[in-house]
């Protein structure tokens, strides 16, 4: 099993020793309305950061907040200089047009990974700020040195936040990488093939045992929350054929949030004019 949440510790230390370099650093998060799940992973996130020593800001707005007062909240936070990484807490609620508030988001402070300017220059091979699930899965794969170059990597999900961005990276570390969706024919084919497969859907127990490659990599993004916990969108009887497996919960969950707080710092960083590898 690959342990996400010892590998979160690691990379948490990993940030807390750069924000002790950094002197402040500052995260504003901003939730609209009170949907429950949302509030419980602002909560994670809350105290993750403040568990690495950043100064995070707990921005909430009613759920009827009407447009303009969002985006002004974001032009104020995009020219607070104390301000290092702003994250909008997803969903919003129905009135409020996610691609726009996105795009309010100065792209140096989007710790989320997902204003265009931050996707274009992934999709170009040139990323900055990367959403921090598919972040955090390839620093699984390069601590339990799972080859990617040349390898066949199937992605299961297609969204901005998961899916894609995951493609890209994996297509950046030289895999041969396909990706599936809902409308995918014969989604077995594929995932028979994969030495690397990512589920990342939200439909549980989608990837039955039967559908994994003898000795491949899993890794199951899937929270699909149930009477009985919480479980993946992957068969945990399919760790008997995988050699590596992220479990569930354990797996990405810990390491996303551990990725967003590395993003706040790297946002940090850049904005002091110490900008690290990427270009
Ligand atoms: P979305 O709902 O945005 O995307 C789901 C994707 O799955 C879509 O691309 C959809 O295809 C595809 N899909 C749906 N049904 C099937 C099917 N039967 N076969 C193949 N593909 C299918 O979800 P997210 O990407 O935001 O999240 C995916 C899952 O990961 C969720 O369970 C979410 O909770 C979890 N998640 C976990 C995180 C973590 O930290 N552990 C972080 C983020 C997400 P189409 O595009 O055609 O509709």
């Amino acid at each position: 099993m690959i342990d996400g949440k010892a590998l979160a510790a690691k990379v948490r230390d990993e940030v807390a020793a750069e924000v002790e370099q950094l002197g402040e650093v500052g995260l504003a998060t901003v939730l609209v309305g009170d949907d429950p799940a949302s509030q419980v992973y602002i909560t994670g996130k809350h105290k993750a950061a403040t568990g690495v020593g950043i100064h995070a800001n707990d921005v909430r707005l009613p759920a009827d907040a009407p447009e303009d007062e969002l985006l002004q909240l974001l032009a104020e936070l995009n020219a607070d200089d104390a301000v290092d990484g702003i994250l909008v807490q997803l969903p919003l609620p129905s009135h409020l047009d996610e691609a726009k508030v996105i795009e309010a988001i100065d792209p140096a402070k989007d710790i989320d990974g997902l204003h265009p300017m931050n996707a274009g220059r992934l999709y170009l091979g040139r990323p900055r700020l990367v959403p921090g699930t598919p972040l955090g899965i390839m620093r699984m794969l390069a601590e339990y040195d799972i080859e990617t170059k040349g390898a066949q990597a199937v992605v299961i999900g297609r969204s901005s936040i998961v899916g894609k961005p995951m493609a890209h990276l994996l297509l950046q570390a030289h895999a041969t990488v396909t990706i599936c969706h809902s409308r995918t024919v014969d989604l077995q084919r594929h995932t028979l093939d994969a030495d690397i497969l990512v589920a990342a859907v939200g439909q549980l127990h989608l990837v039955g045992a039967d559908m994994v490659k003898a000795g491949s990599t899993v890794i199951d993004v899937g929270m699909n929350r149930t009477d009985g916990g919480l479980f993946g969108d992957v068969d945990p009887g399919a760790r008997e054929r995988a050699a590596y497996m992220t479990p569930v919960p354990g797996g990405v969950g810990p390491m996303t949030i551990a990725m967003v707080l590395k993003n706040t710092v790297t946002a940090a960083r850049a904005r002091r004019g110490l900008v690290s590898g990427v270009s």
